[in-house]
C-alpha cells in the first residue's frame, strides 16, 4: 500500500516503526480562489481504504469539524471540503475520526467494522473490533452519525472473522453475513455486558462540563431525591394495574432504597439484576423509579453511564411517558436548579435512543399533572423548548448540506 507520499501509522500516537497498521499519508490541494476556493483531497480514497471505511465518512467528518460544506465525486475519485484548509490540520482531524469512528473504543486496534443496530427503533452505531471481539458504540451525538445512518456501510457484517493477517483491507464478501435480527435476550444480556465494560469511558465522555459533586450536599440532595421517587412510585400508581407494591415496603421502594445504598459500586447489569429479582423489570413504574433513584445534578453525564440499562427498560411509549415523568420530578422537585439543563438531559436520553421524537414532542407541548403540580409541569416544558426546537429542525435540513461538484 505505500506510496510515494509516505506511509504513517493510523495510530500517529504510536512511535513504533513495525506497528502493522498503516495508512497513507493524507495529501491535501488547494483549488480556485475567492469564495469558491476550495481543498481536494486527492488520496481520500486509499486513506479510507487503509481504515476500512468508505471515502465519504472522513470527508464528511471534516465538514462537520470544520463547518464546512463538503463534495463527493466517488466514480471520479474526487472529495472536497470547500474552503482553504491545510493538509496538518486536515491529519489533526483524520486522527479525531480514527479516534471515534475507527478504533475499539476497549482495545484501540483499528481492525473494527462500523454496524449499525437498532432498539426501539432507534440507531445506533457501534465498533465490531475484529481483535478483542468487543462492541463499543460512537458517540451518537456527533453529526456524522446522521450521515453514517443514511449511508450504512456495504459491508458490515455481523459475523466475526477470526484470525486477523494485520492487514486492515476491505474485503467485500458476504459470507459471515447473518441475520441475527437483534431479537434473542443473549444477544441484549450480551450486549449489556459489552456495553458495562465501557460505562466509565462512556461517562467520561459526557462529562465535559458537569463536575462530579461529592459533597455532603449533594449526598443530601440525592436522599432528597429517592424520596421524591417514593412518593412519585406512590403518585403513579393509577395505572399499572391497580397493585399495591406502592408503599417503601413495595418493590418500587425497596428497588430505590437498593440503588441508593448501592449506587456507589452497582452498574448498570447489577441494577437490572436487582429489578428483575423484584419482578417489576418490565413496568414502567420502575422507569420512574429509576431516574430518580440513579441521578442527581449530574444527570447528563450518568445518562451514558447507565445507557445499557435504560435501553433495556424503555421498552415503550409508555415507558418513554415514565422516563419523562421522572424527569420531571428529578427536575422540579429533587434539583430544581437542574430546570436550565433540561433540553441537554432530554438530549443525551434522545441520544442513547430512549426517547421518541414523537413522544417528546406530544410531551412537550401538553402540561400535566400526573408527576408533578402544574407549575412545575409548565417550567420543565418550557425549559425544555430549546431542544424541541432542535429536534423540529435537525428534521427539517435533511440532504441540504450534500453539494455534488
Ligand atoms: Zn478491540
Amino acid at each position: 500500500m505505500a506510496s510515494s507520499a509516505g506511509v504513517v501509522n493510523i495510530r500517529r500516537d504510536v512511535d513504533d516503526k513495525f506497528y502493522r497498521y498503516r495508512m497513507p499519508v493524507l495529501l491535501t490541494k488547494i483549488e480556485g480562489k475567492g469564495n469558491g476556493i476550495k481543498t481536494v483531497i486527492p488520496n481520500m480514497a486509499d486513506v479510507a481504504r487503509a481504515l476500512s471505511r468508505p471515502p465519504t465518512y472522513p470527508t464528511k467528518f471534516f465538514g462537520c469539524e470544520l463547518g464546512a460544506q463538503t463534495s463527493v465525486d466517488e466514480k471520479n475519485d474526487r472529495y472536497i471540503v470547500n474552503g482553504a484548509h491545510d493538509a496538518a490540520r486536515l491529519r489533526e482531524l483524520l486522527d479525531g475520526f480514527i479516534e471515534k469512528f475507527v478504533l475499539c473504543r476497549a482495545c484501540k486496534n483499528p481492525e473494527t467494522d462500523l454496524v449499525v443496530t437498532t432498539k426501539n427503533r432507534h440507531e445506533d452505531i457501534v465498533r465490531d473490533c475484529k481483535a478483542c471481539g468487543e462492541l463499543t458504540g460512537v458517540d451518537m451525538r456527533h453529526k456524522l452519525t446522521t450521515f453514517i445512518l443514511k449511508n450504512p456501510p456495504k459491508n458490515a457484517k455481523k459475523g466475526k472473522k477470526k484470525g486477523g493477517n494485520g492487514e486492515a483491507n476491505n474485503g467485500n464478501g458476504d459470507e459471515g453475513a447473518e441475520d441475527d435480527g437483534g431479537g434473542s435476550d443473549d444477544e441484549l444480556t450480551q450486549r449489556i455486558k459489552a456495553e458495562a465494560a465501557e460505562l466509565n469511558t462512556d461517562a467520561a465522555l459526557a462529562k465535559e462540563d458537569w463536575s462530579v459533586d461529592t459533597s455532603e450536599e449533594a449526598v443530601r440532595a440525592r436522599v432528597k431525591a429517592l424520596e421524591g421517587s417514593m412518593a412519585a412510585a406512590v403518585l403513579a400508581g393509577d395505572d399499572e394495574g391497580g397493585d399495591d407494591d406502592d408503599g417503601a415496603d413495595g418493590p418500587y421502594g425497596v428497588l430505590g432504597v437498593w440503588i441508593e445504598e448501592n449506587r456507589a459500586d452497582a452498574g448498570a447489569v447489577q441494577v437490572y439484576k436487582k429489578a428483575q429479582e423484584l419482578g417489576i423489570e418490565k413496568k414502567h413504574k420502575t422507569v420512574l423509579v429509576l431516574i430518580q433513584a440513579l441521578f442527581d445534578t449530574n444527570v447528563v453525564a450518568q445518562i451514558p453511564t447507565y445507557a445499557p440499562l435504560l435501553v433495556k427498560m424503555v421498552t415503550s411509549e409508555k415507558h418513554q411517558k415514565a422516563l419523562l415523568g421522572g424527569v420531571e420530578r428529578l427536575v422540579g422537585i429533587a434539583h430544581p436548579e437542574l430546570v436550565p439543563a433540561v433540553p441537554k438531559i432530554l438530549m443525551a436520553l434522545y441520544q442513547v435512543g430512549v426517547l421518541d421524537e414523537e413522544v417528546v414532542t406530544q410531551w412537550g407541548t401538553h402540561v400535566s399533572k400526573k408527576y408533578v403540580d402544574k407549575d412545575i409541569s409548565k417550567r420543565v416544558r418550557k425549559a425544555s423548548e430549546p431542544f424541541l426546537k432542535w429536534l423540529e429542525e435537525a428534521d427539517d435540513d435533511d440532504d441540504d448540506e450534500d453539494e455534488e461538484d
